[in-house]
């Protein structure tokens, strides 16, 4: 089954959901990144709600970013994401390994303590910025700390990754609860215990891999109305004019540096990890549009 997301309002409008499946996305990633398998599980984690959060955006030119900086041995990691269910993302150290810990990848582990920075550009002057601590380093923990404290909304955030024997992306998948305001006492009563009850992402994705089966869990015993499905997957806007812009963006000095090496220049997508290659003779024309 491809990978999409689903929208939903539940509880009377109470409660605004966002579940997703997001197995080969996550697994685009791993392989184009080279991804260890705690690297694979952070990721994946930080994807999946990338791309549910890029879909709380209105516009087509909207960009979120999810930005981690930590001092565990992965380094830190980065996530884009549009309202169009478009996402990427990196980790500084990819290959980092880990011994697991109760039987399960370490992910708090390889993040360490850290901030959570979360940038939602969307065409205004200054961009939206909220900051929060890592409170478990396990992303799903994070987020929902950062949606009550940066931006003030009560929410419960759940995210897995869930490895084969052979290290690929078996299942990947998540969802976003949140609270609106006027949220009765009984609904929250109820929401809270089925939060208590429900095993992993991963466990009900494995029982019924859809989004929707996700929320019916999380949200039972709440009338769910789906109100929106968006297709999603890993994608990368990066091109040769925009890599281009970049080298010219470094200046004049360092590329006539890299036209003296006399050697074709290979510059790296940070995102997608696509090489891109200049010959010297290309590197004198950039030279040339630099001026
Ligand atoms: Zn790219």
């Amino acid at each position: 089954m491809s990978d999409y997301l689903v929208r939903a309002m539940a509880g009377n409008a109470q409660i605004r959901a966002f579940a997703a499946l997001s197995t080969e996305t996550v697994e685009e990633a791993r392989k184009r990144h080279g991804l260890s398998p705690v690297a694979t599980a952070a990721l994946g984690r930080l994807l999946t709600a990338g791309v549910m959060m890029g879909s709380m955006m209105k516009n087509p030119e909207d960009v979120l970013t999810l930005q981690i900086k930590c001092g565990g041995d992965i380094g830190g990691l980065c996530v884009t994401a549009d309202s169009q269910g478009h996402v990427k993302g990196y980790v500084n150290n990819p290959t980092v390994m880990l011994p697991p810990k109760n039987g399960k990848l370490d992910v708090g582990g390889a993040l360490g303590p850290g901030f959570i920075q979360v940038i939602k550009d969307m065409g205004l002057k200054e961009p939206y910025s909220g900051q929060t601590i890592l409170t478990t380093g396990e992303i799903g923990d994070d987020l929902t700390y950062y949606f009550a404290n940066s931006e003030q909304i009560n929410s419960s955030v759940g995210l897995g990754v869930l490895l084969s024997k052979e290290n690929h992306v078996q299942i990947a998948g998540g969802f976003i609860i949140q609270l609106m305001p006027f949220v009765a006492e009984e609904t929250l009563v109820l929401l809270e215990e089925n939060i208590r009850n429900i095993s992993s992402v991963t466990e009900m994705l494995s029982e019924n891999p859809t989004p929707e089966g996700l929320l019916k869990q999380v949200l039972k015993g709440l009338a769910v109305e789906i109100t929106d499905t968006l297709s999603i997957g890993f994608h990368c806007n990066c091109s040769i004019e925009k890599i281009e812009k970049a080298i010219i963006s470094v200046g004049r000095k360092e590329i006539e540096e890299m036209i003296a090496a006399g050697e074709t220049v290979e510059v790296l997508c940070h995102f997608c990890n696509t090489a891109y290659h200049f010959t010297v003779e290309e590197l004198e024309e950039i030279l040339k549009k630099a001026q």
